[in-house]
């Protein structure tokens, strides 16, 4: 083939111009994108080389090398991989072949930060080459074709470019780039490196510079830096994910996530898998042992880092998890996605959202089976023999328990977040009851104790797991026999706000509204308390026109046995605990006044009517409630005045 002209499709050339004139203030995206070809066209040749090893002519190793020529001003990316024939030089790099080129280019505004974002969207690929480069060569010669046959195509990325033949005895592509006067930057190694590191550290095949060597000046001129001709790999060159799974060892797993989370401990557990189906991707995702200082901080960047086909995207890529479970720290790679990805397609894609499911989904199903393996509460099965547990059964003992210690008032975030994956989340969660102080109670568990006739799951908030275990609101429930979960954990009232029931079984709060335990209470129990409810009528009136300031009601109550009073708020109402909690964090909380409930059988009670002491007795008891929940008498010192005089 002799030296031919040819011109660009007309949407290469409308492309060619806004790349150059939109995409300046990210330039050295340009690099990844050459990168990128470079690997794919080496994972064509080891795709085709499956079927026939003489593509491979005698050069086995794929590989990618990155060089430069400062006096030249030139910048080259090699790749080994499948070539180009001259036709395929005139295609490819001549027309668009990429479906909704058409419908992309009609978007385009003229205005250029909106086409700039479009552009990136669309992929830009071989012609970013032209954002530092006015003027590219490349030369190519398809793997299994003769030396003869290869090709030189040049281009200035205006509106033509030219090809002709071309001999070279190597298989594979050289992009020569002619750097612009202003691109000089990109024409220092540790710049090169730097960017390499950043973007694809991750391609699987090696990228190779030249090292350089310092040489002094002759002559009094400075010295200065000069290849050595010996080269070295300088990306991380293991995208490990992409791996086959029994190819890859346990300590590869646990190195690979040091290096992408910068943890120094070992990770608790993670899944590699590769999800097939109308999307396609590969995920390995790590759940970490210990929780990061900044857990707290609903804003910082997602763990999980995206990438396309090797090449790293993002990795705040929030639209990839969600927030409950930012802990989780991994890879997810697509196949599908375009390369340019940028953050507003991220959340309308269909692709991610089925990504970010399969994920939230991978991560449950990683903790459901840690849960179901910790044998802390492990009891002999009806049979009086506990299960079997193989050796890798054996490996994940405890972890749960050490999991949830860490991350569990974060997973519970969830009930409030995740909808969809409600029921899931709540045979995650565990509690400490008055049955077991462990913290390992599942609501589950709870079911599965509960009394004949009982009818909801019996809870309790606290600020301690003493206070919340000592709390007057559990007399009743200590008496009666029935289990009560202790739950201490900030996060905990305001999520059950998302979890009514568990299996069908409402869940309850004890400290709220009146206690009806249905049938667990007998005849003669509600009988006692409608009696007394009767002829304390007129002490109840008392007490609450002496109250009126605190107490949105007085009334009597069956929930005590050996405490006088107790506070609780109606049904629906935000818990003292909670109220105190919120004004502690300098929130405001409605003030919704508790209501009183006294114990009518209790002497101090008896004690009451006709007292001349009537008034300070009545502080005395709504304050007591007050502190034996862990709260605080608005005005301590009244309180001390009051309990001294009487004293005295
Ligand atoms: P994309 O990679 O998204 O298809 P590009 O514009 O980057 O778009 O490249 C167009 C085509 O040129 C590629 O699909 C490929 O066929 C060919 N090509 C680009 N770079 C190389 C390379 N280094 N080796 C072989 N073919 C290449």
């Amino acid at each position: 083939m002799s030296k031919q002209t040819l011109s660009f499709q007309a949407e290469v050339a409308q492309l060619l111009h806004l790349v150059t004139h939109s995409l300046y203030s990210n330039r050295e995206i340009f690099l990844r994108e050459l990168i990128s070809n470079a690997s794919d066209a080496c994972d064509k040749l080891r795709f085709e080389g499956l079927n026939n090893a003489a593509l491979y002519e005698d050069a086995p190793n794929l590989e990618v090398r990155v060089a430069f020529d400062k006096a030249a001003k030139t910048l080259t990316i090699t790749d080994n991989g499948i070539g180009m024939s001259q036709q395929e030089a005139i295609d490819h790099l001549g027309t668009i072949a990429k479906s909704g080129t058409k419908d992309f280019m009609s978007k385009l505004s003229g205005d250029q930060k909106a086409d700039a974002q479009l552009i990136g969207q669309f992929g830009v690929g071989f012609y970013s080459g032209f954002i530092v480069a006015d003027r590219i060569t490349v030369e190519s010669r398809r793997a299994g074709l003769t030396a003869e046959e290869g090709v030189r195509w040049v281009s200035g990325g205006a509106g033509d470019f030219e090809v002709e033949t071309l001999s070279r005895a190597q298989r594979g592509t050289s992009v020569i780039l002619h750097l612009r006067d202003d691109a000089d930057e990109f024409l220092n190694l540790w710049k090169l490196k730097q960017i390499i590191g950043k973007y694809s550290d991750h391609i699987s095949l090696p990228i190779l510079m030249e090292k350089e060597e310092w040489k002094e000046g002759e002559d009094n001129q400075p010295g200065t830096m000069v290849p050595t001709g010996e080269w070295e790999t300088v990306n991380k060159a293991n995208a490990l994910w992409t791996r086959p799974k029994k190819e890859i060892t346990e300590e590869q797993y646990v190195d690979f996530y040091k290096a992408i989370s910068h943890d120094f401990e070992a990770p608790l557990t993670w899944a590699h898998n590769r999800v097939e189906g109308n999307t396609e991707y590969n995920q390995l995702l790590y759940i970490p042992a210990k929780a990061p200082f900044d857990l707290w901080n609903r804003d910082k960047k997602a763990g999980v880092k995206l990438y396309v086909k090797r090449v790293f995207i993002m990795d705040d890529a929030e639209a990839l998890m969600p927030t409950y479970l930012r802990f989780v720290k991994g890879v997810i790679d697509s196949a599908d996605l375009p390369l340019n990805v940028s953050r507003e397609l991220l959340q309308e894609s269909r692709d991610v959202r089925a990504i970010r499911e399969g994920s939230t989904k991978r991560v449950l199903s990683m903790l459901e089976d840690l849960a179901k393996h910790d044998r802390h509460d492990a009891a002999p099965g009806a049979d009086g023999v506990t299960d079997v547990v193989d050796a890798d059964d054996k490996a994940k003992e405890g972890k749960y328990s050490s999991f949830y210690a860490e991350f569990g008032s974060v997973l519970k975030e969830g009930l409030g977040e995740d909808f969809g994956n409600r029921e899931r989340l709540a045979k995650l969660l565990r509690y400490a009851s008055t049955q077991s102080d462990t913290a390992h109670v599942s609501l589950a568990d709870y079911k599965a104790r509960m009394k004949d006739g009982q009818e909801a799951i019996y809870y309790i908030t606290a600020d301690t797991l003493a206070a919340a275990k000592n709390s007057p609101q559990l007399e009743l429930f200590k008496k009666k026999g029935i289990e009560v979960l202790l739950m201490t954990d900030r996060v905990d009232e305001w999520s059950l706000n998302y979890l009514n029931e568990f299996d069908g079984t409402p869940l309850q709060s004890v400290a709220k509204g009146a206690v009806d335990l249905g049938t667990l209470q007998d005849e003669a129990e509600k009988k006692a308390a409608e009696e007394a409810a009767e002829t304390f009528k007129p002490l109840l009136a008392k007490l609450k026109e002496a109250l009126k300031d605190k107490a949105e009601d007085v009334r009597v109550t069956t929930r005590l046995v050996d405490s006088p009073a107790c506070l609780v708020v109606q049904d629906g109402g935000m818990s003292t605990q909670l109220a105190r909690m919120l004004k502690q964090a300098g929130q405001s909380a409605p003030e919704a006044k508790p209501v009183l409930e006294v114990n009518a059988e209790h002497p101090l009670v008896r004690k009451l009517d006709g007292s001349v002491h009537f008034n300070d007795l009545a502080h005395i008891l709504f304050d007591q409630a007050l502190l034996a929940e862990g709260g605080l008498p608005e005005d301590p010192a009244a309180y001390v005045k009051r309990v001294n005089a009487l004293l005295a």
